[in-house]
Order: C-alpha cells, then structure tokens, then sequence
C-alpha cells in the first residue's frame, strides 16, 4: 500500500513524485512504469540521442539515486493492467495487487501503429520510448540508408533532419496536403518542407500508404497511388493512442484520453490522470476539450495535481508551450494556435528568423518562432494577456513585441 501510486515514469510521473515532496507530502509514494528505466526526457529521443550527441545518462530526470533519497519508490518494467476504484487496487504483471490511497495516473500514449499489411516487419520503428530509438540506432549502424519517415508531424520531420545528417537518404510520406498540419499554420508547413527539401529529404504530401513491403525485413513502402518507395528503415510518426485502457475499464469517462477537471481530477474517486492521456478543458484553446502532448503540459498538470492533493488545489492554467529542434532551426511556441482565424507574419522566412502569430477575433492567442527567442518570450506575454493589436504593427519586425503591450 502507497499513499500515492503513480502509474507512469515519464514526465508527468516523474514531476508528480517531485511536486509532491515540494509541497511538504511526506506519505508514502510508490511510480510504477513499464519502461525498465528510470525517468528520462523524452524529446532528444527524436533529437539529440538519434543522432549520437547525447549520452543516456544526460537523458535522465533526475540521477538514479534521486528516487531513494526522496522516499519514491520506483518499480520499473512493470505494466498496470487493472483498476479496482471500490477497492482502490491495481493489478500489475497480471495478477499482483497493489493498494493505493490516492492514484495518479500518468501512462502518456502509445505510438500509433500502421494497420497495413506489413507493419510489424523488422526495421519499421515508431519512436516513443529508449528502446525505439535504440532499435533505430542499431539498424543505422547496420548500414541501413534509405529510409521512409511516414507522417509529417514534429517527431517525423525532427526524425527526417536526424537521419538527413546522418548520411541516409530520406523520403517523408504525409497523408494531408501539408506537414505540420494538425498543429501550425500554412505558413510554417511551408516554411519546414522548403528547408527539409533543401536539405535533399524529398517529401510526398498527399500520400497515403498501402502496405509495408518485405519478407524478413523492410524493403519498401507502398502507396496507394501504386509507387513504391524502396527503402531499409521506416520510421513510423503518426501520432499516439492515449494509455487509458485500464481507466476507461473502469468506469472513468472518457473518449479521446480520459476526461479531467481543472484540478486533474477523473470522474473516478481518488483518481487524478495528468499529462498527454489527460482531456481537459484547456483556458488558451476557449475552453476546448483538447488533450495536449508536450514536456510543459505534463510538468504543469503534475503539479496541479500534488498542489490539489496536498490540500492547495489550484486550477490548471498554464500557458501552453512547446519546442522543435530540426537543422538549425529552432522553433518555439506559445499558446495554442487552434481556433485562429488570422495570422501575421514578423520577420522574413527566407532570412530563417521569423515568427508568425496566430490571432482569433482579433486577440494574440498563440506565436510560433522561429529563430527568434526574442518574439517567443515577450508573445508569450500577449498571449498571456489575450492581447488585442493591430496586425501591422505585430507584423513590423524592427518593433519588439514587448513595446506593443
Ligand atoms: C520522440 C519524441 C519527441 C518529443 N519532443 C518533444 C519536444 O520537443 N517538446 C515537447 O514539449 N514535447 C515533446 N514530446 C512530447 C513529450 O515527451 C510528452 O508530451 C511527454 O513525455 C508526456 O508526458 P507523460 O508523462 O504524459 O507521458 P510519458 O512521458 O509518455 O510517460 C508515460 C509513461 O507511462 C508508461 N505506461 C504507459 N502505460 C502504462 C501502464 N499501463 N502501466 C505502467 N506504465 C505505463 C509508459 O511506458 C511511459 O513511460 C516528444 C515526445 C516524443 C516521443
């Protein structure tokens, strides 16, 4: 029996555990997690560490020994598989009982997989956890060079730059008509295909793919236009099934992650849910029902949820941000772009400085920068404000935005 069990040792999990011992919760807290590592940032897993510059052990959240000397217990490479809310239990590794007092859960997503024919082949690899990128790693050391990044998200172009640089020759597929689509502006799609296509990656737009082909490993990617991309490693980067299976099964509403209050709190007694599985109502996207996949929406619902469970509870109502590393370019953003209906351009994409604001009725509700730390800190403060300005003179880059408040 923990007081507080934490289901997850990713971010949320890991800065829930934190949080607690910050506010003074001096009760017993146990995290449980399927992966067999300690704690680690997930983000240089598509970055830093899949291209060799980052070792492991700068991955991790807090050194090994942290866990101990706070009292958090861990108990790695263990799958949660159950919850009994009336009796408070868990089961994990399929038959043990765990008690829990209060449960956070914080169990992220796991990495959609393709559904066609061939997806389970050697050499297609999702990133999600150490072990995908590692499983990459070795295939690249293996002298695999031609690979297919499927989908044009964040990981998928970070993977394409990563695998560009290190010498393969890259093609990425994205099904919709531009990269970046379910979280930017045309602007920035635009902006990343002519950088990654100058960078020699060639990128399908509007491609859907059929069917995974090899015999004992991959050797190419199918579409449904009847092309076949040859290839040695496929990276698949379609986004991610959020963990609730056990909390759904329980009773806890839910549909696309499981539903939270503003104190993280689920429909279920004693159950707090944190982090990419958490749906919530979020104050930058109007109150939209969204579910968020970064490093600052899991830190900040953590803490949430130990502020609310030490007694303190104070709603959630971060502003949102995010960053993407691809080349040389650095994109950092704020707020949360969805909903805008118009935009600003601050800066000259072809000068690779540049910033575009996102405005709804007129209001700043979001930046994404690039190169261009300066906009990102002081948007944040208009987005924060829900500042009204005058498009013109957001677009006049010689003016800082600060100046504009
Ligand atoms: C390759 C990659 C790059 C990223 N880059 C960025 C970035 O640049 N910036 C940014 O802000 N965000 C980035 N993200 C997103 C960010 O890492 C996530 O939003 C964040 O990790 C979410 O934290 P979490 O605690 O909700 O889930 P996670 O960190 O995913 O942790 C969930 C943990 O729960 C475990 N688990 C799941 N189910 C169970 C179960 N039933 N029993 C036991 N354990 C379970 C999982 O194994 C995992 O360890 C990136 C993510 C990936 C994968």
């Amino acid at each position: 029996m923990a007081d507080v069990v934490i289901v997850g040792t990713g971010h949320g999990g890991a800065q829930a555990a934190m949080a607690l011992r910050q506010q003074g919760f001096a009760g017993s807290i146990l995290m449980i997690g399927r992966d067999d590592q300690p704690p680690y940032e997930r983000p240089p897993l598509s970055k830093e560490y899949l291209l060799g510059e980052k070792p492991f052990e700068r991955m991790l959240i807090r050194p090994a020994s942290f866990w101990g000397e706070r009292q958090v217990e861990l108990k790695l490479g263990i799958n949660v598989s159950k919850i009994d809310p009336a009796a408070k239990e868990l089961v994990v590794s399929g038959t043990e009982t765990v008690p829990y007092g209060t449960l956070i859960w914080a169990a992220g997503g796991d990495a959609r997989r393709l559904a066609c024919p061939g997806a389970q082949l050697p050499g297609v690899h999702a990133i999600r956890d150490k072990a995908d990128t590692d499983r990459i790693c070795a295939d690249l050391a293996g002298g695999a060079r031609r690979a297919v990044v499927i989908g044009g998200g964040y990981i998928g172009l970070e993977a394409a730059a990563v695998l560009t640089k290190l010498g393969c020759e890259v093609v990425v597929v994205e099904m919709l008509d531009r990269v970046l689509a379910r979280v930017a502006g045309e602007d920035l799609s635009r902006f990343y295909e002519a950088e990654h296509k100058a960078h020699g990656v060639a990128i399908l737009l509007q491609a859907e793919v059929e069917a995974i082909e090899g015999e004992d490993r991959v050797t190419g990617v199918r579409l449904k236009s009847g092309e076949t991309i040859e290839c040695d490693l496929v990276v698949v980067g379609i986004g991610i099934v959020p963990s609730v299976g056990p909390l759904i099964a329980a009773g806890a509403t839910g549909a696309n992650g499981v539903d939270v209050d503003p104190l993280c709190r689920t429909s279920l007694p004693d159950i707090y849910a944190i982090g990419d599985c958490a749906a919530h109502a979020n104050p930058y996207a109007n109150g939209t029902v969204i579910r968020l996949e970064s490093v600052q929406n899991a830190n900040d619902m953590a803490n949430t949820a130990a502020k609310a469970i030490c007694g303190d509870p104070e709603p959630y109502d971060a502003v949102p941000w995010f960053w993407s590393n691809q080349y040389d370019l650095r994109l950092q953003t704020v707020g949360l772009s969805l909903g805008h209906d118009a935009t600003v351009l601050r800066g000259d994409p072809a000068e690779r400085s540049f910033s575009v604001v996102y405005l709804r009725g007129g209001q700043v509700i979001a930046l994404d920068c690039v190169n261009r730390t300066r906009d990102y800190a002081q948007g944040r403060k208009l987005v924060e404000a829900k500042a009204s300005i005058a498009p013109e003179r957001l677009a006049d880059a010689e003016t800082p935005l600060k100046e504009l408040l």
